[in-house]
């Protein structure tokens, strides 16, 4: 996660936004997920903390 990435999970934090799984999810790369709601699923079965 580069240094935008995680200034941008900051904010939306502090704006008490809604967590999103994939910036976390283990399976976030390439085509490895094809699930439509990628990269702003808040709720998701198949989720792996990386
Ligand atoms: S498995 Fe779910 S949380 Fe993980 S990248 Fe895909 S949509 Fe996002």
């Amino acid at each position: 996660m580069n240094a935008i990435s995680k200034f941008w999970l900051k904010l939306r934090k502090k704006a008490g936004a809604p967590r999103l799984l994939c910036d976390t999810c283990k399976y976030d790369y390439g085509r490895v997920c094809l699930n439509p709601k990628r990269p702003n699923a808040t709720v998701c079965d198949e989720y792996k903390r990386r």
